[in-house]
């Protein structure tokens, strides 16, 4: 029977016709939907979503790895926005503040690792990323360098506006564009996999930092502004940092005199089970972006976290950031932000991640038995299996076949099982399951269960 309110009407029709008229999707082949109804959703509820049909779908992936909380909230969080626009609907954070934007920059520095002092308030993850490279331009200029370069990782995503999509390093989406903001370069990601066996793990360290330190020196160390890596990246199929890595990462930028920004617009706000990703790998950085999980989504705010020692020059005398955002910090998205850390340390669920995530993993190792689950890695509550054609050689899909698997049949598959998870081949092809962090085993089980039942179909029709 439906559950939605206005299933059963012709609203779902309609909306839909309405949205192939005239809502332009994101990242999104609207002829797909000349074929298959759009999915309109328009309730959720813990870990569930309800489409206009009344289906119910269990998310996978928090919204985009950002509904920390789950979708139940919305009341309190609510009263909270409400309250906030009876007071002061909107002020900006140029040459004034307001309350809100203060307490949540007291709030996020408060979570923040040792030595961060001072949040710069956007509105999303890429102008986070944008304000990071714009800030280390700055720095270096005020302490009489000019540096403008910066340095990203293969096959990771940073974000879609110009400076970000440089950083970002996926040719796919960046190739329309070109030319790009110049001279970003991207070195090795720790995609452990691919590697031959028997490496050991500090081999690989090695590997990956002789390729970045290769790669500064060739670029010119006094030319780059900024190196800017995730805590665990996500495109690609979350791929975890191997031992010492970020420890030999940080000896690099001091070494040269480059800033380190860890992007944590998905690892930040309690993904790894630790506040920030960065306290997790005790990775030091300079920088930190954020987004999502700072507001659960409720809220489009992201913020750019400055270390005490980037910040200081910039408080000096005749100086500023020369960089600012209207909506920045806006008083409401501010409240939301306020409310959501209310809320999670009330819940106490980055704890409740750091508990849970091993019986994540197990929950989700026996996957590993399908024929075309080749790995299975990760950390916190932030997971991708790749597929892979031959378990024992490792041998992947072509380009062709793993479009026709991902697209043509597994997104499809999920979707119709009821489980919202990303099928991305950006790089190889991984199936991304992200949950919100108020997930519970039996959350873990009725995920594993679709996963399994859909892969393993999906096994069968490449044998
Ligand atoms: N950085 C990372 C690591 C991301 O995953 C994303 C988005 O998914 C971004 C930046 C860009 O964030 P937004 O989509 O809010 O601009």
């Amino acid at each position: 029977m439906s559950t939605s309110p206005i299933a059963g009407h012709a609203g779902a029709a309609e909306l839909r016709r309405s949205a192939q008229d005239h809502l332009w999707l994101h990242f999104s082949q609207m002829s797909d939907f000349d074929e298959r109804p759009l999915p309109v959703i328009v309730s959720g509820d813990g870990c569930h979503l309800t489409d206009v049909d009344g289906k119910r779908y269990l998310d996978g992936l928090a919204g985009l790895f950002a509904v920390q909380i789950g979708y139940g909230h919305g009341a309190e969080i609510g009263e909270a926005a409400a309250a906030q626009l009876r007071e002061l609907p909107f002020y900006t954070n140029w040459n004034a503040a307001h309350p809100r934007a203060i307490e949540l920059a007291e709030e996020v520095v408060s979570l923040a690792p040792d030595g961060f002092g001072r949040v710069f308030f956007t509105s999303g993850g890429a102008e986070a990323v944008e304000s990071a490279w714009k800030l280390a331009r700055q720095y270096h200029a005020l302490n009489g360098e000019r540096r403008w370069k910066a340095i990203g990782r293969d096959v990771a995503y940073h974000g879609t506006s110009m400076g970000a999509l440089s950083i970002t390093g996926l040719e796919s989406i960046r190739t329309p564009f070109e030319p790009l903001v110049p001279q970003v370069s991207h070195v090795r990601n720790t995609d452990r996999f691919h590697r031959p066996e028997g490496e050991t793990e500090e081999q690989f360290t090695a590997l990956l930092l002789e390729d970045m330190e290769h790669r500064i020196r060739s670029e010119g160390p006094e030319t780059i502004a900024m190196i800017i890596l995730e805590p665990v990246q996500n495109s690609g199929g979350a791929f975890t940092p191997p031992a010492g890595y970020f420890a030999g990462v940080r000896a690099l930028c001091d070494a040269y005199g480059i800033l380190l920004c860890a992007d944590e617009v998905i690892t930040g706000f309690g993904r790894l089970g630790d506040w920030f990703g960065s306290a997790r790998y005790d990775i030091r950085p300079d920088l930190i972006t954020s987004a999502k999980g700072l507001s659960s989504a409720y809220a489009s705010i992201g913020a750019l976290l400055v270390s005490d020692r980037v910040a200081e020059p910039f408080y000096g005398h005749d100086e500023m950031f020369k960089h600012g955002i209207t909506f920045g910090g806006h008083p409401v998205q501010a409240a939301i932000a306020l409310k959501n850390i209310e809320i999670m340390k009330r819940l106490d669920v980055v704890g409740h991640v750091a508990r849970e995530e091993d019986a994540f993993r197990r929950t989700l190792e026996p996957l590993l038995d399908i024929p075309i689950v080749g790995d299975l890695r990760g950390a916190g509550f932030f997971y991708a299996l790749e597929l892979v054609k031959d378990q024992d050689t490792k041998q992947g899909f072509t380009a062709a076949e793993a479009k026709d698997l991902l697209q043509n049949f597994l997104s499809d598959r999920f979707f119709d099982a009821g489980l919202i998870c990303r099928a991305d081949g950006r790089g190889e092809p991984v199936i991304q399951v992200s949950p919100p962090l108020v997930a519970d085993q039996a959350i873990f089980d009725e995920m594993t269960g679709i996963l399994g039942d859909v892969l393993s179909e999906a096994a069968a029709r490449v044998r």
